[in-house]
């Protein structure tokens, strides 16, 4: 059976890391937050976490060929996987081209792009309530928070287009109760 791989896209704060944990359930997938594995990075103060924490910190984007370098290997890690569900990966044309080499190399291309789809007011709001609990210094402050949106709106989102173009992406509309996002999301999965 074809492999079930799904990128699951949307600024941050659209309830990219939330959802990703019912769909892992659900499909038995496995899942690949690179923000998740630089942040464990972090915490071992390996030179890369070292290296990665001040733009982290910022809310600026850390350098391609980290990620990717993290994707290849966890791919790697995980050959036997259902599938894979990217969250915060890709973030730039390089990176979707990159992970689009390494997958589509193994014949398991990616399945679809299901981009949470949530309003910027919402999100601030959302990622200055989960500072108050999250510990993570890029969501104690709304001037960080706006540079991730910003980053976002400028390198990640034309992504859509890239996906669009390979007939793979679906919107998703983000707002509403946790359940019935997850709803959305198994239904455009099909
Ligand atoms: P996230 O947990 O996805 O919100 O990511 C937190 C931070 O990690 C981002 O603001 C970036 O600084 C960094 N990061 C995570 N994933 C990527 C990526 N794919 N490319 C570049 N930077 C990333």
């Amino acid at each position: 059976m074809s492999k079930l791989n799904i990128v699951l896209f949307g600024p941050p704060g659209a309830g990219k890391g939330t959802q990703s944990a019912f769909l892992i359930q659900r499909y038995g997938l496995v899942h690949l937050s690179t923000g998740d594995l630089l942040r464990g990075e972090i915490k071992e103060e390996t030179e890369l976490g070292i290296a990665a924490k001040e733009l982290m910190d910022r809310g600026d984007l850390v350098p391609d060929h980290i990620v990717i370098g993290m994707i290849r290997n966890k791919i790697e890690a995980h050959l036997d996987a259902q599938g894979f569900i990217f969250d915060g990966f890709p973030r730039t044309q390089a990176q979707a081209e990159a992970l689009d080499e390494m997958l589509n190399a193994k014949s398991e291309p990616i399945v679809a792009m299901l981009a949470l789809e949530v309003p910027e007011e919402e999100l601030v709001k959302r990622l200055l309530g989960r500072g108050e609990t999250s510990g993570r210094t890029d969501d104690s402050n709304e001037s960080i928070i706006r540079n991730r949106i910003r980053e976002y709106e400028k390198k990640t989102a034309p992504l859509r287009g890239y996906y669009q173009a390979q007939g793979k992406f679906k919107g998703i509309d983000g707002v509403g109760s946790l359940a019935d996002i997850t709803d959305r999301l198994v239904k455009a999965i099909g």
